[in-house]
């Protein structure tokens, strides 16, 4: 409780700190874990009692659109008594007690986020999932996380009840729709009559709050434990830092429910700031929506990934002015210098990278205030000690490339997550003496900003060189035939390994003499980068594998590539 009131403290004198002197806000950095903590009390609540008190700006806690004219805003209080309601809804109806593990698959409608603080409340288990996942995918879920209840909508129920019977731990469905389901309980009916008087669960801070999927950019998804401060607290540090977020701010982050992602910039980081977390519910992403959503509503601080970004400059942004927009961020993938620079050509603001895991809150984050070295991560979240290490744990020096790792040992810090669920052996993989090793390759410069190099099995060692993949893509992505690349490693009979680029074109270069484009785009390349990562083998391709959180599957391409031998 002290921890919190002195957040709170801070929160009310949030200023934008002023990362110009990163060191002494490094040195200065402290985040106490209390021994128990509940961010639906200790954090929600207490918001509640802020707005009550007049200490808030009349802005929503949470504000969700549809595109389609329905919209719901709710203070923290309605977020408080509906949630309580929901709460009692889980430990009732659906007899579920602390400690069980709860699915919910929901687009994002207003009901993901109540669900997920009840599951706060009550003490239960969240694990989120994306409406995309086939039956196959939800029976793997619910088989591995041995999830005794789900949550989910119309679209999915025919695909649970499907496979419900081979899930013996499966003992409860709460349906979210408008109408009644056989055999599932209905959350519409059910919250008309719940009672809104709940008392939360004292969690303690190292009890697992939620399990994230990871991506599975390159093999299957994880499943990551968090605990209750991991996220609850540890995210404080991506809302304040690199969000910039004070209570009149209006944030809104465009990634799906399914991922560790839309925790961090739709629920905790926002919240933990005392801002208004917006939604706008878009089934398929669709870049006029966005810029039309962006130039309507208030919205000061934009998140989103950077194939969005991408797509989003393609567009004819001329006609749209982004009168309320401050800050504009993105993480999950390398974003392109080109599309730093166009962004910032057409809105004003530069794209602020931050990068991090599901296993992590923010790693690395370019922070307001600092000087923004397009194409870098920025400097290590003030949480972390991060550090490029060889591959027996040594640090490096500035300028070396190296495995980009955070000191874990004596004592994990805040933010990391606990450990793989099930997979002990996975976990203890993850760990090089005293660093976690994030599985990704970068390098720290002279000033201290971190640049991702690729993840570590993405590398090219093609004679002697090791190329990654993100460096040739970028000079790829510059020439006016490339819509999309994908650089990865193909076998060759010489060299070992050659680079080889897989690449989509824009549409009115479709009908160009292909050969003569490969040879222009391999011109292009050796004139822009370092001429030995020229890609030696190019393939045109319709489209490239994308996870649903639309990054690249290179290790997919790679893989046939080398099936081929
Ligand atoms: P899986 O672990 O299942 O293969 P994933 O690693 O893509 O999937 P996430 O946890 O969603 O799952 O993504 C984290 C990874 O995304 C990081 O390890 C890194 O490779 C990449 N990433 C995130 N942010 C950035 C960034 N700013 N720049 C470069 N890469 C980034
Ligand atoms: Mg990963």
């Amino acid at each position: 409780p002290h921890l919190v009131r002195a957040l709170h403290r801070g929160y009310r004198t949030a200023t934008p700190q002023n990362f110009s002197d990163y060191d002494s806000i490094k040195r200065d950095f402290k985040l106490e874990v209390p021994e128990y903590f509940n961010f639906a009390r200790d954090v929600l609540d207490k918001w509640t009692d802020m707005e009550k008190a007049g200490k808030r700006p009349s802005n929503p806690a949470f504000w969700w659109i549809n595109g389609e004219g329905k919209e719901v805003r709710w203070s923290f209080e309605e977020l408080g008594v509906l949630s309580r309601k929901l709460a009692n809804i889980l430990t009732e109806v659906c007899a579920l007690q602390r400690g069980d593990r709860v699915i919910i698959i929901l687009p994002q409608i207003p009901e993901w986020w109540l669900a997920n603080i009840a599951c706060l409340r009550t003490g239960t288990v969240s694990i989120p999932g994306t409406t995309q996942l086939t039956q196959k995918d939800i029976l793997y879920r619910l088989q591995s996380s041995k999830a005794k209840c789900i949550i989910t909508n119309d679209a999915v129920a025919p695909a649970v009840d499907t496979i419900a019977s081979e899930c013996e731990n499966l003992h409860s469905k709460l349906i979210v729709s408008p109408n009644p389901r056989d055999g599932w309980a209905h959350l519409t009916g059910l919250m008309r009559h719940a009672s809104d008087s709940h008392t939360c669960v004292r969690t303690k801070h190292d009890e697992t709050m939620s399990i994230f999927f990871t991506s599975g950019t390159s093999g299957s998804p994880k499943m990551t434990g968090h605990t209750h401060s991991s996220y609850g607290l540890g995210l404080s540090v991506n809302g304040r830092y690199w969000l910039d977020l004070t209570p009149s701010d209006v944030m809104w982050n465009t990634s799906d429910t399914g991922w560790a992602k839309t925790a961090w910039s739709s629920v905790f980081s926002p919240w933990t700031q005392g801002a208004c977390v917006f939604v706008r519910h878009l089934p398929q992403f669709k870049p006029t929506s966005i810029l039309q959503t962006l130039s309507r509503f208030p919205i000061t601080v934009f998140c989103s990934a950077p194939t969005a970004y991408r797509m989003l400059v393609k567009n004819d942004m001329a006609s749209y002015k982004f009168k309320s927009l401050q800050h504009c961020v993105s993480a999950g993938e390398p974003v392109n210098f080109e599309v730093i620079e166009q962004w910032r050509s057409r809105t004003g603001l530069d794209i602020y990278e931050g990068y991090g895991q599901t296993e992590t809150v923010l790693i690395c984050g370019t922070f307001k205030g600092m000087k923004i070295k397009p194409g870098s991560m920025g400097k290590p979240s003030p949480a972390f000690d991060v550090k490029i290490l060889d591959k027996n744990g040594n640090v490096l020096p500035p300028g070396q490339e190296g495995d980009i790792g955070l000191r874990a040992l004596p004592n994990r810090p805040l933010g990391l997550f606990t450990h793989y669920i099930d997979n002990p052996r996975k976990t203890a993989s993850t760990l090089r003496g005293d660093y976690y090793i994030t599985g990704d390759r970068g390098y720290v410069d002279e000033d201290g900003y971190f640049w991702f190099v690729s993840r570590a099995d993405d590398i090219i060692s093609s004679s002697g060189y090791r190329i990654g993949p993100f460096e040739v893509e970028s000079a790829l992505n510059e020439h006016p035939a490339v819509a999309e690349s994908a650089v990865v490693s193909s076998p060759d009979p010489i060299r070992g390994e050659v680079v080889k680029a897989f690449i989509v074109l824009n549409p009115n270069y479709k009908s160009h003499d292909e050969d003569q484009l490969k040879k222009d785009i391999q011109e292009h390349v050796k004139k822009t980068t370092a001429p030995y990562k020229y890609p030696r083998k190019v393939e045109f391709v319709q489209e490239l594998p994308k996870t649903i959180s639309e990054k690249i599957k290179r290790n997919e391409l790679k893989k046939k590539e080398w099936e081929k031998i």
